[in-house]
């Protein structure tokens, strides 16, 4: 099931397939009902009332219970399913249950993923590194979520080059922490998971569009992967290059769904207890007759459980909504202003300019400073000695957030702080530790250059020979030794603070 939105036409939804759907409350509330009605008819049985009345009653109520019953049991076997199913991703859905899949299997088995671009796998790499040298293992189980969701939303924006599509969907996510057998930490949450992919290059372009070979990691034109990778010799279809995950990441969310089975179960546990609580005043009050005990007490749990419920869980909600995970607080107005300034100010330089895309080329861009194990030698990172406090950091959730600081231009290098903000989590004297984190990042780029579609931080092409390099472990073009400046090309850091 896909639909088309009227109101946004770039954006696109791809529904995804309930295999066992949430358990339908109306089979508790009919089987509730039947049977707290049966039981009231046949309480009559106790009351002074004639013989065949009586009796009548309490076949009725008898029966109105067998009835009740397998509604009952209806609900729970399908609380129980609910509760069994994991939701599973599936490939042939497309690139991003792909990736999602890749995912998880790199956080298992540490196999390499190959939807994605040599960056994000870098990052992955830098990751694995830093967790290995602390001597942990983390485990990262990233599911569709189950119940009602939107699927997967996509919003295409198309450039000269290709087609940049933004997917998103609700995911569940399960975080561990491991010393040996020993758990140190683990939580689930739940979060939207973003893919960045890239599709449907140009035909007239691919002589310009940079592509890093899947096989070998070299930076080549597209068109010459196509005939061949002159460094590896692997040649490539178009569908081996295209669709590409550029960056991928996870930002914070409540959902609905839990909220509501929230409610449901604290509304029902709250009118058991009312029943239960009242149940020996009300017998009092009325004498001893059964029936109307057992009324009175109805009432008193429908009205007060139900309603307190919902007043209960309405403020439970409320509070979520300002529960912030231990994330510092965003100043939202800020954040919009700044998002528009940005916009503004890069437009003027770059007219295809896309926010999305820049943003998770900052957020990928601090990623790696802090995860390198020496940042000195990354040619994006031309900072000071990195603040010690980076290099415990495990794992870093971004969370929406990035402020315009300062923007500085000195001749065609413009230079841009940014505020990001950040739920990170950190080995501390063997202790998990999350925080709310700030960073205040420094960016500069060469504005008078137009950014070269597909720019691999990993691997570039030397300006003096055009050979391709790894610019993560060497500075200087393997073949005719010039230095390579990164800031000509690309963003690069020039420093960044932790505000913790
Ligand atoms: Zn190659
Ligand atoms: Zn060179």
């Amino acid at each position: 099931m896909s639909g088309q939105n009227t109101l946004l036409p770039n954006l696109k939804t791809n529904g995804r397939k309930e295999y066992v759907k949430q358990a339908d409350i109306n089979h508790l509330v009919k089987g509730v009902a039947l049977l707290a009605g049966g039981i009231l008819a046949a309480s009559c049985i106790t009351t002074e009332l004639s013989f065949p009345v009586r009796g009548f009653l309490f076949c009725v109520g008898a029966a109105l219970c067998v009835i009740g019953v397998p509604f009952l049991v209806k609900f729970y076997k399908e609380v129980k399913a609910f509760k069994e199913y994991v939701p599973q991703w599936d490939k042939g859905r497309g690139i991003f249950d792909r990736m999602a899949k890749e995912l998880n299997v790199w956080y298992e088995e540490g196999e390499e993923l190959v939807s994605c671009d040599g960056d994000t796998r870098y990052y992955l790499k830098l990751q694995r590194d830093r967790l290995e040298d602390k001597g942990l293992r983390m485990q990262n189980v990233v599911r569709p979520v189950k119940g009602k969701s939107f699927g997967t939303a996509a919003f295409s924006r198309k450039s000269a080059w290709y087609t940049t599509d933004m997917l998103y969907e609700e995911i569940s996510r399960e975080l561990r922490f491991l010393k040996g057998p020993q758990i140190l930490y683990q939580r689930q949450v739940e979060q939207v998971m973003y893919e960045i992919v890239v599709h449907t290059p140009n035909e007239k372009e691919t002589d310009h569009l940079m592509i890093t070979c899947p096989n070998c990691g070299a930076v080549s034109p597209v068109s010459q992967l196509v005939e061949g990778c002159r460094y590896c010799g692997t040649r490539f279809r178009m569908k081996d290059l295209f669709p590409r995950v550029v960056n991928t990441y996870f930002i914070r969310t409540t959902s609905i769904m839990k909220h509501t089975t929230n409610q449901r179960r604290i509304m029902g546990i709250l009118m058991l207890v009312m029943l239960l609580v009242c149940m020996p005043g009300v017998m009092i009050s009325s004498e001893g007759v059964i029936p109307i005990a057992l009324f009175t007490a109805y009432l008193t749990a429908l009205i007060c459980g139900g309603v307190g419920g919902f007043v209960i869980t309405s403020f439970m909600m409320i509070g979520s909504l300002f529960q912030r995970d231990g994330m510092k607080h965003l100043p939202l107005f800020r954040t919009l202003r700044s998002r528009s300034r940005i916009k503004g100010m890069m437009k003027r330089m770059d007219p295809n300019f896309s926010y999305e895309k820049f943003e998770g080329q900052m957020v990928a861009l601090i990623r790696m400073a802090v995860f390198a194990k020496e940042p000195q030698n990354l040619t994006a990172y031309c900072g000071g000695k990195r603040d010690d406090r980076f290099a415990d950091i495990i794992e870093m959730t971004y969370t929406n957030g990035m402020c315009l600081q300062k923007v500085r231009q000195n001749g065609n290098v413009l230079h841009l702080t940014l505020r990001t903000w950040w739920i990170n989590y950190s080995e501390v004297n063997g202790k998990i530790i999350k925080t709310g984190d700030l960073i205040d990042a420094t960016f500069a780029k060469n504005v008078a250059r137009r950014e070269t579609p597909g720019f691999s931080i990993t691997s570039v092409n030397c300006h003096s020979c055009g050979g391709s390099f790894d610019a993560v472990r060497q500075r200087n073009c393997p073949y005719c030794g010039t230095e390579y400046h990164m800031e000509e090309d690309y963003w690069v850091i020039e420093d960044m603070k932790l505000v913790r």
